[in-house]
């Protein structure tokens, strides 16, 4: 076991020991969430995967929306998607009516309402949407993710909320396209499984400005991975976002199915999973993991460029000095 794995697995160990405030969200128990599932796992630059815990797939829910808002800006351009959807923190729910009462438009793409309208704006209808929204994260992931069709059927039975958030869009006249069939297509891509090692790999890939590491195919460019991780900064962790950039400092994006992805860029990508949810919606022990790994090896963007090599700061940690 090399030293970053031991020390990734023994903080799995430290924070399966302690018992989460929170709860699982019903709908992630649909896909087997278990409340002693916790894995880490970090994804290099050079495309080298750790990883420890869990192997569990698990929905990626909300994580799926960094990825589309990348995915929009390289079909039609930033300048295109950013005068449809704002860059602003809404310090609302993720499920809120979040629209900018002066432009109409939603405040930000990783709120359900601006991924709603994000994802119209990945095709002209449903079937050309989930394709290259599937074939991104596919891409981004470096292979093929399954589909949950339970997770998907009670996410449609339970929608009438993301059905509310689409109709506002079309009344205040910032979408035209088809509010049933946009969300359908939304929450197909909350219902993908994957892995935290899957995770650190789609992390890895925003990290290494939009080529995956793992595979060496570019998934992005350049500027639409630097304008998610740039929203994930700012807006990915829901209304726990202003604390997160001062206790981690890293851009990220978490999920209801209990998985986090962050971003350090040029460096690499890092992923948790657990599925106890805090009253934000993002996962307890992800949060605490994140927490625990900033602090133990600096890599708050804020501290600057002096992140030491993984590899060997683990050996330091783990008390491994050769
Ligand atoms: N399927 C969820 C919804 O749109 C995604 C929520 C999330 O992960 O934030 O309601």
């Amino acid at each position: 076991m090399n030293p970053l794995e031991t020390y990734l697995s023994r903080l799995c160990d430290d924070l399966l020991g302690f018992e989460p405030d929170g709860a699982i969200e019903p709908l992630a128990r649909v896909s087997g969430a278990r409340e002693d599932h916790m894995a880490l796992a970090v994804c290099t630059a050079d495309g080298e995967v750790t990883a420890a815990g869990s192997e569990h797939a698990f929905p990626i829910q909300s994580i799926s929306k960094a990825v589309a808002y990348a995915a929009a800006i390289d079909r039609h351009g930033k300048d295109h998607v950013v005068s449809e959807v704002d860059e602003e923190p809404t310090g609302e729910e993720f499920n809120a009516i979040s629209i900018d009462k002066r432009t109409s438009r939603p405040k930000n793409p990783l709120v359900n309402i601006g991924a709603i309208r994000v994802h119209a704006m990945l095709g002209t209808d449903r079937a050309e949407r989930t394709a290259l929204l599937r074939r991104t994260l596919d891409a981004a992931a470096g292979r093929e993710l399954e589909l949950h069709e339970e997770t998907l059927r009670e996410e449609l039975a339970g929608a009438d909320r993301n059905r509310a958030l689409a109709y506002m869009l079309r009344a205040a006249g910032s979408m035209g396209d088809d509010a049933e069939e946009v969300v359908a297509g939304y929450l197909e891509g909350c219902a993908v499984l994957a892995t935290v090692r899957d995770l650190a790999v789609v992390a890895g890939t925003f990290a290494h400005a939009g080529v995956n590491p793992v595979t060496g195919e570019r998934v992005f460019t350049a500027l639409a991975a630097r304008q998610a991780m740039s929203v994930m900064m700012t807006c990915g962790m829901y209304d726990n976002a202003g604390d997160w950039v001062s206790d981690v400092g890293l851009p990220a994006k978490s999920g209801v199915g209990g998985g986090i992805i962050a971003a350090l860029p040029t460096r690499f990508g890092v992923a948790a999973y657990s599925p106890q949810l805090d009253a934000h919606g993002n996962s307890v022990r992800g949060v605490r993991a994140f927490e625990r790994m900033t602090e133990d090896f600096g890599w708050h963007v804020m501290e600057g460029p002096h992140v030491p090599d993984l590899a060997e700061r683990a050996a330091e940690l783990i008390g491994d000095v050769r």
